[in-house]
């Protein structure tokens, strides 16, 4: 293994219980607090799409904000937000989605993307894939492309992957 993904991966807390009983949350904050493994992880990030051109990154908020609005600036890319409900003040399109933990929402900017972009969709963490499958479908409404998709963290055992057979998918950590 990279000594990076592992330095990375030996960063991530696990949380049990939250937010709700059976629930091992994975928290990036450790990641984010350490300059050094930030950036790391920007640099794996930006490393697993050399040679695969898009022209946006879309991200679910509020932790994959983070990382794609960091990865937009060090590729020189835009950055398209994905929301809760009731967020965004412009026209949106809404999709729902399964969460790990209960059902909720997102929403795009109509506007966001235009015809035929490409498009990067990143993430934290990818569980059961219910969220990356409502966020991708967000951007192919508004007529992009989801030319990839990343995630920090795969929980394999959920088998989310198998959501997003259609999508070039790529974790940087697998667990
Ligand atoms: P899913 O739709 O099941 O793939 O859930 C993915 C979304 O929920 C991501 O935005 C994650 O940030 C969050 N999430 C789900 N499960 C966990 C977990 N065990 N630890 C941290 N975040 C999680």
């Amino acid at each position: 293994m990279d000594k990076r993904i592992e330095q990375i991966n030996k960063a991530i807390r696990n949380v049990p219980d939250f937010p709700k009983p059976g629930i091992m949350f994975k928290d990036i904050t450790p990641i984010l607090q350490d300059a050094e493994l930030f950036a790391v992880s920007i640099d794996l990030f930006a490393e697993s799409m050399e040679g695969i051109r898009v022209d946006l990154i879309a991200a679910i908020e509020a932790r994959g904000f983070i990382f794609a609005a960091t990865l937009a600036y060090k590729l020189g890319l835009g950055f398209i937000p994905i929301r809760k409900p009731g967020k965004l003040p412009y026209k949106t399109y809404k999709e729902e989605y399964d969460l790990e933990y209960g059902t909720d929402a997102l929403e795009i900017h109509q506007d966001a993307v235009q015809k035929g972009q490409r498009v990067l969709l990143l993430d934290d963490l990818l569980a059961t894939g219910g969220t990356a499958l409502a966020a991708a479908k967000l951007i192919e409404k508004c007529g992009g492309e989801v030319t990839a998709v990343r995630f920090l963290i795969e929980l394999t055992f959920l088998n989310g992957i198998d959501k997003l057979q259609q999508y070039s998918v790529h974790s940087l950590i697998k667990i």
